[in-house]
């Protein structure tokens, strides 16, 4: 069996080496031809030694994911759908901006945690990703969009772990592929510029901000518990005041000085005056009034079949911002975009070999207690 080598992160390739024999240096070339150059086949590595090559020729191999479809909507948003085997396959999507090129990567096939709104969610859970097939989302995906560019410069300026999957429940194959993203031998993104987005699990919160600290994005969507265990079931492992104190200690580690909370605006669910003020009073009043640093996004809600939600109205989603701009926090509305693809957030479904019957737990609870945000 050869070895992929987008499995390894520069110290993981370091170690390959060694164990063909290699020095250890030649990795970082080795490193550079890969990401930096996309090439896949060894006997263009020009400047490697003959030996070596033979070697990796022996040994090794550089797989991307296999492309069985792309869409581009009218806003230039490209999605790709890359099989991964037995019948899964997983979504990337890419969204140019005038002063950016972002992309959008999965880490799971499904997803374990299941929110209501989610279309991953609704599909249940196959496995988890490997490192490869993270981090050859970004590579298939950059040098595709510079060839097609037809020029040798840098398309993806940013990227966030917002496609399908949690990614701090997968967290030994995240953490080769982030640190790849942000090696200066392979794509050399800032910290700042790679974003993981997390329903919440505390635990891993923690660890990432120990050993790769990026930006951090928490999908909130209900200032209270027991809203949001109606939404986002992984609420009843981890609470609120569990995450927040989290969020507080990631802050010591962030690129940034804020967290992000992401907030899914869902008609008559969570969008009310009083669910906003309780929102506000959540974040102010956290750490005995001392506050949380952290900025909101708000989410117009993604309709997908069978999820039985209903969209904010825009006036409602700007009277929503303006009342937290109103108490100092400083609030964005997410443009949708690729929707007309099915590219927008919380929309991308691939296919998935559920193995958990999330279709059949999600028949039976398919109405969300709306309860009273004073509770
Ligand atoms: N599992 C991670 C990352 C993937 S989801 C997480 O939950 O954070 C990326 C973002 O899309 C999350 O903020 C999620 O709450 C949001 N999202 C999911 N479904 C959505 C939908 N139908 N409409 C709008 N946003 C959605
Ligand atoms: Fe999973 Fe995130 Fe979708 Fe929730 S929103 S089901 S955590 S992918």
């Amino acid at each position: 069996m050869k070895t992929n080598l987008l499995e390894f992160d520069l110290l993981g390739l370091q170690t390959f080496c060694e164990s063909l024999g290699e020095k250890r240096f030649r990795a970082q070339q080795l490193f550079r031809w890969i990401h930096q150059r996309g090439e896949s086949d060894f006997d263009r590595m020009s400047d490697l030694a003959l030996p070596f090559r033979a070697l990796l020729l022996q040994h090794a191999k550089v797989e991307g994911l296999d492309p069985v479809a792309t869409h581009k909507s009218k806003d230039g948003t490209i999605k790709w759908l890359f099989s991964v085997g037995e019948n899964n396959a997983i979504e990337t999507v890419f969204i140019p901006e005038d002063d950016r090129g972002t992309l959008c990567i999965s880490s799971q096939v499904g997803c374990a945690v299941g929110c209501r709104f989610c279309s991953t969610g609704h599909q249940g859970f196959s496995r988890n990703l490997t490192t490869a097939e993270i981090i050859a989302q970004l590579w298939m995906a950059e040098h595709q969009l510079r060839r097609q560019s037809g020029q040798n410069a840098r398309v993806i300026s940013n990227v966030v772990m917002m496609g399908m999957g949690e990614p701090l429940q997968n967290y030994s194959a995240l953490l080769p592929a982030l640190k790849t993203m942000l090696d200066d031998h392979g794509y050399g993104l800032s910290r700042r510029r790679v974003t993981v987005s997390t329903s919440g699990v505390v635990p891993m919160i923690d660890r990432l901000g120990q050993d790769c600290p990026v930006a951090l994005a928490v999908s909130l969507h209900a200032p209270t518990d027991p809203l949001r265990n109606g939404l986002v079931p992984l609420n009843l492992k981890y609470p609120l005041t569990e995450l927040l104190q989290a969020c507080s200690r990631y802050l010591a580690h962030a690129p940034r000085d804020f967290i992000t909370f992401e907030y899914c605006m869902l008609a008559g669910v969570n969008d009310q005056a009083a669910h906003a003020q309780a929102l506000i009073d959540l974040v102010t009043q956290h750490a005995q009034g001392k506050g949380l640093s952290c900025k909101f996004n708000l989410i117009p809600f993604n309709p997908f079949p069978a999820s039985g939600l209903v969209r904010s109205e825009p006036g409602v989603v700007q009277r929503f911002a303006q009342q937290l701009q109103q108490a100092g926090i400083v609030t964005t509305v997410r443009k949708t975009r690729g929707d007309d693809i099915d590219a927008a957030c919380g929309q991308l479904a691939g296919d998935v070999v559920d193995r958990t019957h999330a279709v059949e737990r999600m028949t039976k609870h398919r109405t969300i207690d709306l309860v009273s945000v004073s509770s």
